[in-house]
């Protein structure tokens, strides 16, 4: 039997509630003094501490603490922020880190920074892969004597959740993250964890992230931290916490079935706090996409968390100018889809990997383009006046800065 702990945070005591959680599963049972063990939490993009859309500096604190009073040799934070953000010099996984906090922990205890995007890369071999054979991975990763995964509870585009095995996309460098999504996202992630398996993953579930993350309502509070040495159990736990059912989330069900760990409720031991007790639905990414998107015809397959994100911005953009009741007449081409239909009205083509099809409407170029330039093309396909979002985006950039 595979078990998980489920610890509730009573008044904020973040600290007290993971030792407890990684003490009920024994966690650091493997640790030896002098060993390197990287911390690898969730800062997919810059986003503030208790946002649910990055791991709380908080988590990753009282874990380091914890592991510095075994004497490991080094401890390392290290993550590579998703595609859409990873721009050395203006947005990267380390200014990732000084936006969410985990940089003050990792001078606070002497830890080293490391943007595993930037990182020198090892090429491995996945035994019996399901898509990706062989792929390079961050050396920080491959050779740290214990992984420890520090996880946000939430919903994915493509996934339905994310969690731990997702998660450990950010030892992927920019060009294999992309990769992931080309070959098949869930089952390169299951190819990506039978090769750098964490051994112990420690869940943020202070507070998570529904829906696309794109509204205020989206941040779920959970106010408790799971832990668990079996990351696909802990990754079943935390689906059914968010009213999935496991079955239904591929990359969890292949990754049982991959013999990586175990997905069934029945096989797992539930330390702590009781799932009925914790459980709280979060809306999946799809349904209120559909909602938000209004609607917009999408043709795409295999589009990555780079172009998603950005489009998502003008989404924004374009309901905030009320500009909703135009959604119906948007076309967007993105990823690769099967086939383009004949259309009766100019679409627009996202990034680089549909500019095959650039000749039949606006192509906006980059990997990903830019969420403002998307915008720019979805008002030139619709005639609408770019000023008139500009000035929209504009007072939303201000409202997010002050
Ligand atoms: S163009 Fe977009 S979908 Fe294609 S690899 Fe770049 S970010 Fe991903």
């Amino acid at each position: 039997m595979s078990i998980v702990s489920i610890v509730r945070v009573d008044d904020g005591r973040v600290t007290e509630a993971i030792q407890r959680a990684i003490d009920l599963v024994d966690g650091l049972a493997i640790l030896k003094p002098g060993d390197t063990v990287l911390l690898k939490p969730n800062l997919v993009k810059p986003a503030p501490a208790g946002s649910g859309i990055i791991t709380d500096a908080r988590v990753t604190d009282a874990v380091a603490k914890l592991v510095l009073k075994h004497q490991p040799g080094r401890v390392i934070i290290g993550e590579g922020s998703s595609v859409g953000y990873d721009f050395p010099g203006r947005v990267d996984s380390l200014s990732a880190m000084e936006r969410s906090g985990t940089a003050d922990v990792a001078r606070k205890y002497g830890a080293q920074m490391v943007d595993l995007n930037r990182d020198e890369i090892v090429d491995v071999r996945a035994p019996n892969a399901y898509v990706m054979e062989t792929f390079g991975v961050a050396r920080t990763a491959y050779e740290a004597d214990m992984i420890i995964n520090l996880p946000v509870i939430k919903t994915h585009g493509r996934t339905g959740i994310t969690c731990g095995l997702k998660n450990m996309k950010g030892v992927l460098p920019g060009n294999e993250k992309k990769r992931t999504h080309q070959l098949g996202l869930d089952r390169g992630i299951v190819d990506l964890n039978r090769v750098i398996k964490p051994h112990l993953t420690v869940v943020d579930a202070l507070v998570g992230r529904a829906g696309t993350h794109t509204q205020d309502d989206d941040r779920v509070r959970l106010d408790c931290i799971l832990a668990g040495t079996d990351v696909v159990a802990v990754d079943a736990v935390c689906a059914t916490i968010m009213g999935f059912d496991v079955d239904e989330i591929l990359h969890v069900r292949l990754a049982d079935e991959a013999g990586l760990g175990e997905a069934d409720l029945d096989c797992i031991n539930v330390y702590g706090e009781r799932i009925a007790n914790i459980a709280r639905p979060f809306q999946p990414y799809a349904e209120a996409a559909k909602e938000r998107f209004g609607e917009a015809t999408i043709l795409e397959k295999n589009t990555c968390t780079g172009c998603l994100g950005e489009m998502e911005s003008t989404f924004l953009y374009l309901n905030e100018a009320g500009l909703t009741d135009r959604l119906h007449e948007l076309v967007l081409i993105m990823g690769t889809p099967d086939e383009v239909p004949d259309l009766e009205t100019t679409p627009v083509i996202i990034g680089r990997c549909p500019s095959d099809h650039r000749h039949l409407g606006v192509w906006v170029p980059g990997c990903p383009p830019h969420g403002i330039k998307i915008t720019d093309a979805v008002c030139e396909a619709l005639g609408i006046d770019k000023a008139q979002l500009h000035r929209v985006i504009k007072q939303l950039h201000e409202a997010g800065a002050s």
